[in-house]
């Protein structure tokens, strides 16, 4: 058995889980902050695998899902402007604004456009030159080095009908919210991606100042059941720590450049995400050099005062309060075929992802 194989591996899952510690504590719970993880929690059925007493719970790692709502106003306010061509990936399209979402503004006649890389907003905007193009630029430091890139090609091409309506957020803020706020979290199953760029150290506050353990993970069954085994080891032995289980793809150090092209391109910023509020220095906007990609000072002629859904719970589903099953709206009122909050819409959103795979959120002790 190779790859793959092996991380899928039933025997290998099997012993993993019957190898894990219990720390003795009433429970366990432990916290995913990454789309891919809560996709693969579910779609594996991991918290059906798990012995009694741990806990999963997904927090706020689905950039689609932590995007405000006043965010995505703007962007329709903007979609509506005939001068300007929104480009943006596809999970946005569906995500409920106050009064409506792109998808339906593109029905009605607006030209957005779904792309897989931003730098195909550069092309569009060489063709289209008498036409603002406005990407959406959202997503943690996944992301954000690609936009900095096109933000960098942007100012070498001289594009100047390109601006980015920026959200990008940083995890590290955030997950000093959820430490500092009212989640009861023992240990974090820390997000692949955004580690491989961060690199470990980002974590080193969390058993510093909170005695919360770390375990940066990968995104196959036996990748996420190691990882609950190493955080139950450390709980058990009260030996909280970062260590990376997905080493392959993670090292200590991240992404050095890519690092260093995020922070050629912007600064930190106050950002406000769905569901937790606003948290200090926990976003991410352009540097006065590259202040002209900016569409904040775009105008847009209907303004929305803006609204959360009536109802919806995804903020405590993101601070792991509760679980999808427990919002009253969930699978009655709020499907992904009509989603009401943004957590039901992204294949990445915990909504989602227990209605598709019909998961229980919690492991029943
Ligand atoms: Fe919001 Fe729907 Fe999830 Fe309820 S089920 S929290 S309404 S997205």
């Amino acid at each position: 058995m190779k790859g793959l194989e092996i991380l899928r591996d039933r025997k290998l899952a099997s012993a993993l889980v019957r190898n894990i510690k219990l720390p003795g504590t009433e429970e366990l719970v432990l916290m995913e902050v990454c789309g891919s993880h809560t996709t693969a929690v579910h779609r594996y059925g991991i918290p059906s695998l798990l012995p009694p007493g741990i806990k999963l719970v997904s927090g706020p790692g689905c950039p689609v899902c932590v995007t405000g709502i006043e965010y995505v106003d703007r962007a329709i306010g903007l979609a509506e402007d005939p001068d300007n061509i929104i480009v943006t990936y596809g999970d946005m399209i569906r995500v409920p604004g106050t009064h409506t979402n792109l998808e339906n503004m593109r029905t009605e006649g607006a030209d957005i456009r779904i792309i897989s890389s931003p730098l195909e907003s550069l092309d569009l905007a060489e063709k289209n030159r008498t036409k603002k193009i406005v990407f959406l630029a959202v997503g943690f430091e996944t992301t954000a080095p690609g936009t900095a890139i096109t933000i960098i090609q942007a100012a070498d091409r001289k594009i100047d009908n390109f601006f980015i309506h920026c959200a990008h957020k940083i995890m590290p803020p955030a997950l000093r919210a959820l430490a500092e706020g009212d989640s009861v979290i023992d240990g974090l199953i820390a997000p692949g991606h955004v580690s491989a760029i961060t690199g470990s150290s980002i974590y080193e506050f969390l058993p510093a100042e909170f005695s919360m353990g770390c375990v940066i993970s990968g995104f196959e069954p036996v990748d996420i059941l190691q990882s609950v085994s190493m955080l139950a080891a450390q709980k058990a032995d009260n030996r909280p720590r970062v260590e990376i289980q997905y080493s392959r793809a993670v090292p200590p150090e991240g992404n050095v450049k890519a690092q260093k092209l995020m922070y050629e391109v912007f600064r930190t910023a106050d950002q406000n995400w769905r569901g937790l509020g606003l948290i200090k220095a926990s976003g991410l906007m352009l540097k006065d050099k590259y202040a002209m990609f900016d569409a904040s000072g775009l105008p847009v002629k209907n303004k929305v005062i803006s609204s959360e859904p009536g109802g919806c719970r995804c903020g405590d589903i993101m601070k792991g309060l509760i679980g999808p099953r427990e919002c009253p709206l969930f699978g009655k009122v709020c499907s992904p075929s009509n989603p009401v909050g943004a957590c039901m819409v992204s294949g990445e959103g915990a909504c989602s992802a227990v209605y598709r795979y019909d998961t229980p959120v919690h492991h029943k002790s």
